[in-house]
């Protein structure tokens, strides 16, 4: 029997998303999960996200709202509406949990795979994919042939070929061997590539097939936790629109 890992982030403090995710997770006989991420921000259950992502005792990396959160850093180079929402959270979780957050490496490799937030080049940068090049310098610094990561809250598969790097539109996908994969799992919490359903990836170790799962959850549940937590309207709104 061929081990199924499911790769999820991005969850963002999204526990209506996370739920579903994790059920989903279990009826296609998931045995073991790795996590790109950004566990909390925009979304009003950070503790909740935070006791779920630790009982799964899965590898996980430091998202940049992780980072932010457990730091004391300003956050004028944070959109306001992310940086409010980084105020609040630090309000909400115990100082153990924000030592847990500040412990998160930046990178992890296990069992041949790599988990990153952003790119391998600079981790600690959160610097953004969105072209081939991007993906170029990283592939320079990812050493395993698989790496998974986040960020960009879109899903998408990089591969790199001798003649260069090519995308691939999130799919049912076999890994060619020997080529070297850079792939982006999307968000549980927050997808921004127009389709609002909870976005994360299986990948099946032996037949070596990647599979993106789109899932719907309750969303109006999600956006009632932003009204009531006070936190800015326009977070409640986005995930309507997965943008
Ligand atoms: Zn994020």
């Amino acid at each position: 029997m061929g081990k199924k890992i499911a790769i999820l982030g991005d969850i963002h403090s999204n526990i209506d998303a996370l739920e579903v995710v994790l059920e989903d997770a279990q009826s296609q006989g998931v045995d073991e999960y790795f996590c790109t991420g950004d566990i909390v921000g925009y979304n009003a259950c950070p503790h909740e996200c935070l006791e779920i992502v630790r009982s799964l005792n899965c590898p996980v990396v430091k998202g940049n709202h992780d980072y932010y959160v457990a730091s004391e850093r300003n956050l004028e180079d944070f959109n306001p509406y992310a940086a409010a929402v980084v105020e609040w959270t630090r309000g909400q979780l115990s100082d153990e949990e924000l030592q847990y957050l500040h412990d998160m490496p930046f990178s992890v490799t296990k069992a041949g795979i790599t988990l990153v937030h952003s790119t391998m080049d600079r981790p600690e940068a959160f610097g953004y994919v969105f072209d081939n090049q991007q993906a170029e310098t990283n592939f320079i610094y990812q050493k395993t042939l698989v790496c998974f990561h986040g960020h960009t809250h879109c899903p998408m598969i990089y591969e790199k070929q001798m003649s260069g790097v090519y995308r691939i539109d999130p799919q049912e996908f076999k890994l060619a061997p020997g080529r070297k994969y850079f792939i982006n799992v999307g968000s549980v919490g927050q997808p921004r590539d127009g389709d609002p359903r909870a976005t994360y990836v299986i990948y099946d170790v032996a037949e070596r097939t990647v599979n993106f799962r789109r899932l719907e959850y309750d969303i109006s549940a999600a956006q009632a936790r932003i009204r009531a937590a006070g936190l800015p309207e326009r977070l409640a709104e986005r995930l309507a629109y997965g943008q």
